[in-house]
C-alpha cells in the first residue's frame, strides 16, 4: 500500500475500541496519530499509544466527542491532515464531513452530500431503488397525508405494515400496524416523534416482514469507480435492535440470491459515485434480500469480514481517503471459513443494566483463530458516560463449528473481574442448539431471553 501524504497525521475523533482499532491500522502505515479524549476519558489506553493527545472537553458527549468546534480545533492545533470519525458519535453527521472538508482537512469516510443521502432514508431507499438494489415493498417516497391516499397505499402493500421516520435511527421511530382502522393515527403518532425526535416530521410506509434474518453486505469502494464486496454478515441475534453477536459468511442463505445482491451493491456504490467503507443492511426472508438502509462508517462487527477475507477494512479506509483506488478487485477476494463475533458489555446479563466502574483484573483469551478489540487493561475504570461496548471477541475458524468451539473456549478463558459483563451470557448463546444450527431471526434472542 502507498504511504499517504494527505494522510500525515490522522486525528481519531472517537474512543474506546474502535479508537485503539484506528491507531493500530495508522501506526501499520507509518501514518502519525492523534487521541482526542474527555475528561472522563484520560485513562484510555491509546492516549498512550498515541503520538499526540488532546483533551476536547468534558464527560458529556455533546460538549466533546460531539462538539465539532472542538474536534476541528484539535486538529488545526496539532497540525493533523485528515480526520477518522470512527462509527457511532459524529461518523455519520453530513454537516460535520463538510466542515472537517472545508477547513481542510481529509475526511476518512463518504462525502457530505453521500452522508445526507444516505441519512434519509426516503432519499436512500429511493436511491438504492434506481440503482437496482431490492428494496421492501411500500409507499413510494413518504406516505402522504391525505387520508384517502394513505389507506390505498396501506390496502395496496397488505398489512401487517411498519410505519418509519425518514430521519430515524438506532431503531427509534418505528411503528408496527397490523389493522387498517390504526393506520391513521399510528402515521400521526409517528410524524409527531419523527418531527420531535429528529426534526423532521417525514415518515414511509413498509410491509412488515414478520421473521426475517438480518443480513448485510461490507463494501469498500474508492470513489474512482471501483468498488468491490466482502462478501456478507448475519446480525440477527439482537436485543431492542441493538446487534449482540455476530457472523460472517451469514449461514445457509440461498446462493443465487446472494451473488444477485452482492453484485446489486457493488453496483449500487459505484452509481452513487461511494467513497470508502461502508454497509448495506438487508431484512432476509424466503429466500429473498429486501433494503433498509445504508450504514456509511465502519460497524462495530468489521472484524468478521477481515478474517474471512484477510482484508483489513481500516487500513483500505485510509488508503481510499488518501486517493489511492482499491488495492485489489473482486476476484482477489476469496471468503475462507466462518468467523464469530462476541460483543462483550458491561452490563448486568440478565437485567442489561449498564455496569461501569473498576475493572480489577483483565485476562484476554488467546490461541488459534481468536483475536480480542479491546481497550481493557486490568485496573482501567469503565466510565458511564458512554456506550457500554468494552471489546469484542472474534474467532475464525475453517468451519463455522471450528469458530463456535473456539468462542465457547475464549469465553471460558476470558475473565473481567470487578464489573458486570455479559459474557454469561454470550456462554449460553454459543451453545444455544437453535443458534449453533446457524440461520435464527431476528426475534430469537428476545424470545429466548423471555422463556428462560
Ligand atoms: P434503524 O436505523 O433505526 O436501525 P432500520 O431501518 O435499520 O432502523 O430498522 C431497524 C430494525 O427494525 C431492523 O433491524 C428490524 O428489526 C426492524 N425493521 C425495520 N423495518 C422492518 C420491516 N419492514 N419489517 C420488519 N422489521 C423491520
Amino acid at each position: 500500500m502507498l504511504k499517504p501524504a494527505k494522510l500525515e497525521k490522522v486525528l481519531i475523533a472517537n474512543r474506546g475500541e474502535i479508537a485503539l482499532r484506528i491507531l493500530r491500522a495508522c501506526k501499520e502505515m507509518g501514518i502519525k496519530t492523534v487521541a482526542v479524549y474527555s475528561t472522563a476519558d484520560k485513562d484510555l489506553m491509546h492516549l498512550g499509544l498515541a503520538d499526540e493527545s488532546v483533551c476536547i472537553g468534558p464527560a458529556p458527549a455533546n460538549l466533546s466527542y460531539l462538539h465539532i468546534p472542538a474536534i476541528i480545533a484539535a486538529a488545526e492545533v496539532t497540525g493533523a491532515t485528515a480526520i477518522h470519525p470512527g462509527y457511532g458519535f459524529l461518523a455519520e453527521n453530513a454537516d460535520f464531513a463538510e466542515q472537517v472538508e472545508k477547513s481542510g482537512f481529509a475526511f476518512i469516510g463518504p462525502k457530505a452530500d453521500t452522508i445526507r443521502l444516505m441519512g434519509d432514508k426516503v432519499s436512500a431507499k429511493d436511491a438504492m431503488k434506481r440503482a437496482g438494489v431490492p428494496t421492501v415493498p411500500g409507499s413510494d417516497g413518504p406516505l402522504p397525508e391525505d387520508e384517502e391516499t394513505a389507506l390505498r397505499i396501506g390496502r395496496e402493500v397488505g398489512y401487517p405494515v411498519i410505519i418509519k421516520a425518514a430521519g430515524g435511527g438506532g431503531g427509534r421511530g418505528m411503528r408496527e400496524v397490523h389493522r387498517e382502522e390504526d393506520l391513521i393515527e399510528a402515521a400521526k403518532q409517528t410524524r409527531a416523534e419523527a418531527a420531535a425526535w429528529f426534526s423532521n416530521p417525514m415518515v414511509y410506509l413498509e410491509k412488515f416482514l414478520t421473521d426475517p434474518r438480518h443480513v448485510e453486505v461490507q463494501v469498500l469502494s474508492d470513489g474512482q469507480g471501483h468498488a468491490i464486496h466482502l462478501g456478507d454478515r448475519d446480525c440477527s441475534l439482537q436485543r431492542r435492535h441493538q446487534k449482540v453477536l455476530e457472523e460472517a459468511p451469514a449461514p445457509g442463505i440461498d446462493e443465487t440470491a446472494r451473488q444477485e445482491v452482492l453484485a446489486r451493491c457493488v453496483k449500487a456504490c459505484i452509481d452513487i459515485g461511494y467513497r470508502g467503507a461502508g454497509t448495506f443492511e438487508f431484512l432476509y426472508e424466503n429466500g429473498r434480500f429486501y433494503f433498509i438502509e445504508m450504514n456509511t462508517r465502519v460497524q462495530v462487527e468489521h472484524p468478521v469480514s477481515e478474517m474471512v477475507t484477510g482484508i483489513d477494512i481500516l487500513k483500505e479506509m485510509l488508503s481510499i481517503a488518501a486517493g489511492n483506488p482499491l488495492s485489489f478487485t473482486q476476484d482477489d477476494v476469496v471468503i475462507r471459513g466462518h468467523a464469530l463475533e462476541c460483543r462483550i458489555n458491561a452490563e448486568d446479563p440478565k437485567t442489561f443494566i449498564p455496569s461501569p466502574g473498576m475493572v480489577k483484573h483483565f485476562h484476554a483469551p488467546g490461541g488459534n483463530g481468536v483475536r480480542v478489540d479491546s481497550h481493557l487493561y486490568s485496573g482501567y475504570k469503565v466510565p458511564p458516560n458512554y456506550d457500554s461496548l468494552i471489546g469484542k471477541l472474534i474467532t475464525w475458524g475453517a468451519t463455522r463449528d471450528e469458530a463456535m468451539a473456539r468462542m465457547r473456549n475464549a469465553l471460558d478463558e476470558i475473565v473481567v473481574d470487578g464489573i458486570k459483563t455479559n459474557i454469561p451470557l454470550h456462554r449460553n448463546l454459543t451453545r444455544d442448539a437453535g443458534f449453533c444450527e446457524g440461520g435464527v431471526n431476528i426475534h430469537y434472542l428476545e424470545h429466548k431471553l423471555a422463556n428462560e
